[in-house]
């Protein structure tokens, strides 16, 4: 059996060794990038159907544009460029020759999508435009992690176009809503949502949001931005059209995104010492069926006809199902290889149960083993799976609420930021010079000024400034 490193022992080693002993990922050649593999995919895959459905729904449709972007083009937004540029990958050779103008692999679109808003819109009622595109992104980063941090990565990429400044904002906390909602109904990832910090926020960005999730070190996790980027990119850009009253006007952009990364996210809030923990939701098998052969005899007459006929009545209700019919294992070790792999629920099946008309379902999170009849086995199933979902939810709310600190002293602030890490919830007086100060100390960050929670204000924990309300502090990856 492949061992995982207990988290108490090295959380970043069982970190790793979760993602590639369950074959979720493994490194590709080049530093940084990764390969995600069909378990880890599947996923994705499930992830991704459901935050488009999201995006959808809230009227955005997708499209999709090229992977390059010629270097003037990233150029004309000033702090745009120069929050991407130490992050950019450069072709400068095509087809055996030098290019003319290097071309960046695109670190994220704005630069690119807005210039051809800049050809396309043209009258106010080209207004709202409301588009979404799925791709991969390249960023040139020094330490990596699979899912978390990756030179190569996957994601969605919204941006959108509206005539006023309060539209914009409207569009900016909605899909920060939705992948509130996301993250939580699917994900079972609780988050805090918040106004990200001056220091903190999108290179060219007027304001930026973020969702702030809490994994099991303590760390918080950013798992989703939403910019409202001012009229930043269309002044830059130069999209430009005529209103209602035949005036020329600049539209109002934003631009919002979630990627792999959540994936190590779901790791990490799930995960215990035996492996994964996977929502059923996003689980790529939900249920796998270990048929237990009889003491004498042939399995394939005496268990795999019944195994076979319970797959194909929880394929048929649409449980996702597996039967591992692997001869080559024994089902002791089945049972250790998909509780690793997180599987929610296993089902244990042999020649007694098959006499008594019944099998047993065990859940990966709580390792509760009941008999269930196989009369209805669906129903059964379904519930407990719903059941899962939910109490991973409440468990991993639980965890947050326990790892939520109030500290009005910046000495309590150290201790606990040393101690045990968690989300700090104190007064900050909004300089950035201070803000520094505290990162350099006690390697915290503003994660985010919460929507959620009512202003409080009060003294800087650090300085004792005044506070207009208390943020998010936390230790991030
Ligand atoms: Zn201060």
């Amino acid at each position: 059996m492949k061992e995982i490193t207990p988290r108490g022992q090295d959380y970043s080693q069982w970190y790793l060794d979760v993602v590639l002993k369950t074959d979720l990922a493994d490194y590709g050649p080049v530093k940084g990038c990764m390969v995600i593999k069909p378990y880890g995919y599947a996923v994705w895959e499930h992830m991704q159907a459901d935050m488009d459905r999201r995006i959808k729904e809230t009227g955005h449709v997708n499209a999709y544009f090229p992977l390059f972007i010629p270097k003037h083009y990233l150029e004309k937004e000033k702090e745009h460029v120069e929050g991407f540029s130490p992050q950019c990958a450069w072709v400068t050779i095509g087809g055996g020759e030098e290019l003319e103008e290097p071309l960046a692999i695109r670190p994220t679109s704005e630069a690119l999508i807005c210039s051809m808003f800049a050809k396309w819109v043209k009258s106010w009622r080209d207004l709202p435009v409301l588009m979404n595109q799925w791709a991969n992104i390249v960023r040139w980063e020094k330490v990596t992690r699979p899912f978390l941090r990756t030179t190569e990565f996957l994601w969605q990429e919204g941006h959108t176009l509206h005539a006023t400044e309060q539209e914009a904002e409207q569009e900016t906390l909605k899909m920060l809503g939705v992948y509130k909602s996301f993250s939580e109904e699917i994900l079972a990832m609780p988050v805090v949502r918040g106004q990200k910090s001056e220091s903190e926020k999108f290179a060219g960005a007027l304001r930026t949001y973020s969702i702030e999730a809490l994994m099991g070190d303590g760390r918080a996790l950013q798992a989703g931005t939403s910019h409202n980027l001012g009229q930043h990119f269309a002044t830059a850009y130069g999209i430009e059209y005529l209103d209602k009253n035949q005036q020329r006007a600049l539209p109002w952009s934003t631009s919002w995104g979630t990627s792999t990364r959540m994936v190590g996210g779901l790791i990490m809030t799930h995960g215990d010492d035996a492996g994964l923990i996977l929502p059923p939701r996003v689980a790529p098998y939900q249920v796998v069926i270990v048929p237990i052969p009889p003491r004498k005899g042939d399995w394939s007459e005496a268990v795999l006809p019944k195994a076979r006929e319970v797959m194909a009545a929880l394929r048929g209700a649409g449980v996702r199902t597996h039967l591992d019919d692997r001869d080559t294992q024994q089902p002791g070790f089945k049972y250790a290889d998909w509780e690793m792999r997180g599987v929610p629920i296993r089902l244990e099946i042999g020649p007694k149960d098959i006499e008594k008309d019944q099998c047993v379902l065990v859940r990966r999170d709580t390792r509760e083993k009941a008999f269930v009849p196989l009369a209805g086995l669906a129903a059964s199933v379904r519930e407990r799976l719903e059941g899962m979902q939910r109490d991973l939810l409440e468990r991993a709310r639980r965890f947050v609420s326990d790892n939520t600190t109030h500290v009005t002293s910046y000495e309590s602030f150290k201790q606990v930021m040393a101690d045990k890490r968690g989300f700090l919830v104190a007064g900050w007086c909004r300089n950035a010079e201070c803000e520094a100060r505290i990162k350099e100390e006690t390697k915290a960050t503003v994660r985010c000024m919460p929507l959620d929670v009512a202003a409080e204000p009060g003294p800087c924990v650090r300085c004792g400034q005044p506070s207009p309300a208390q943020v998010y502090f936390a230790q991030a990856y």
